[in-house]
């Protein structure tokens, strides 16, 4: 580790995204990342059938800010693309978010009419209502509407995906989930909605393509990375540079306040000779045994050629160690509380560095992940 002025845990967005930035203002900058590839969370690769793939998940990048949209532009092609999601049961399709597509499906005609108008006259001029406002609206027909999406989508949906019962599930949970009151589509409203020309890899390629970058994969940090009465240490002397940890911060720390609860998830990978699986490249498939949704990657980007590559989803707990990867953040206030615990030990040590949603324990979409990067990126300086 000698002439190195950074030394930063985790070759994710926020980790990249840092280190660039160093680099440029002369720094030299190791990176140490665990997996055995670049981009974190947004890696992708060309599978054995020629289709690009992603490897933990589908991501389409949105933003509005036109700031954040721009610093991606700087290391890879962008290309407009809305990403289209639907939901499937009974056999039958609708897109979501629920638009009056899906009262078309599952309602009979003179019934799906009489809502649609009930629907446009009670909220009128307002493109689309929370869940949990259609599901205290005092019509009754309204009402019905969003309890049959909540029975049918969202209560056995969100059930598997946090692995308790349908029962547990609390409309709450829906409150910043829309739904349309017309025949748009389209999963995202920002302005700025893109995927990259070539791939995600190929931007993180770029944005780490600077001589004062040292990449180091298969490294665990936390094998040399030790942490003793507020202070840091590597190799086994006290650590005199800014570290920059992106990973979980109950890992850091030993798990001595607990293991922080996080979602792991399974993928099923999967390949078959047709052109098209499902009408969108996201579908939810709420009614199926464990798995929550599929992504049919020949649709993200769209790649025009023969058969089509899959993967299933399933969700389930983390546990460290396991194969598995801390994917989502169990968001409740004992982990909140837990988190703080947490963070008071980090904020005792002043070369430590915290960024990310691993080490923030959030759940940041990219631009976020991105604009926070950006904001510890000042703080460095
Ligand atoms: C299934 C899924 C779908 C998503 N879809 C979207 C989407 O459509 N749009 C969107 O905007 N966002 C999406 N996101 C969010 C997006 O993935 C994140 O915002 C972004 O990847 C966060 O980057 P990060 O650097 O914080 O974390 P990460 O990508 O997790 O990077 C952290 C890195 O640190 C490494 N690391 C951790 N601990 C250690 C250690 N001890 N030693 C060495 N290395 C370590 C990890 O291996 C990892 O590579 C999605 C996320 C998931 C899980």
């Amino acid at each position: 580790m000698k002439n190195t002025d950074v030394l930063i845990v985790g070759c994710g967005l926020c980790g990249s995204v840092i280190a660039r930035h160093m680099a440029e203002r002369g720094k030299k900058v190791v990176i140490w990342e665990r997996r055995d590839h670049i981009g974190g969370n947004m890696y992708d690769y060309v599978d054995e059938h020629g289709f690009l793939v992603q490897k933990y998940g589908p991501h389409s990048f949105h933003a509005r800010d036109k700031r954040l949209y721009e610093y991606m532009l700087k290391y890879e092609e962008w290309e407009h693309y809305e990403l289209t999601c639907g939901a499937m049961w009974d056999g039958k399709y609708t897109p979501t978010p629920f638009n009056f597509t899906t009262i078309d499906t599952f309602y009979p005609p003179a019934e799906a009419r009489k809502l649609k108008a009930k629907l446009a006259a009670a909220f009128a001029g307002r493109p689309t209502a929370t869940v949990v406002e259609v599901l205290s609206h005092p019509d009754q027909d309204i009402r019905g509407y969003a309890e049959f999406l909540f029975r049918n989508d969202y209560a056995p949906y969100t059930a598997k995906q946090w692995g308790i019962s349908p029962a547990e599930i609390d409309p709450s949970v829906l409150k910043r989930v829309p739904l349309r009151f017309s025949y748009g589509e389209g999963y995202f409203d920002d302005e700025y909605q893109v995927m990259p020309k070539h791939s995600y890899t190929r931007f993180f390629e770029n944005l780490l393509d600077h001589p004062n970058i040292q990449v180091e994969l298969g490294v665990e940090a936390l094998e040399r990375l030790t942490v003793r009465e507020d202070k840091l240490y590597l190799d086994g002397a006290a650590v005199d540079i800014p570290v920059v940890y992106t990973g979980a911060l109950d890992e850091l720390f030993g798990g001595v306040y607990g293991r922080l609860p996080y979602r792991g998830l399974r993928f099923e990978w999967k390949y078959e000779e047709r052109d098209s699986l499902q009408p969108a490249p996201v579908v939810a498939y709420p009614q199926e045994a464990g798995y929550t949704r599929i992504t049919e990657y020949k649709k993200l980007p769209v790649q025009d050629k023969p058969g089509t590559s899959y993967a299933v989803e399933y969700p389930l707990p983390y546990e460290e160690g396991k194969a598995a990867e801390p994917y989502y953040p169990v968001l409740t206030e004992a982990s909140q509380a837990q988190y703080a615990q947490y963070k008071a030990l980090a904020d005792r040590i002043p070369a430590l560095v915290l960024c990310g949603r691993l080490a923030d324990f959030k759940y940041y979409n990219m631009d976020q992940a991105l604009e926070r990067a950006l904001d510890v990126m000042e703080q460095l300086a």
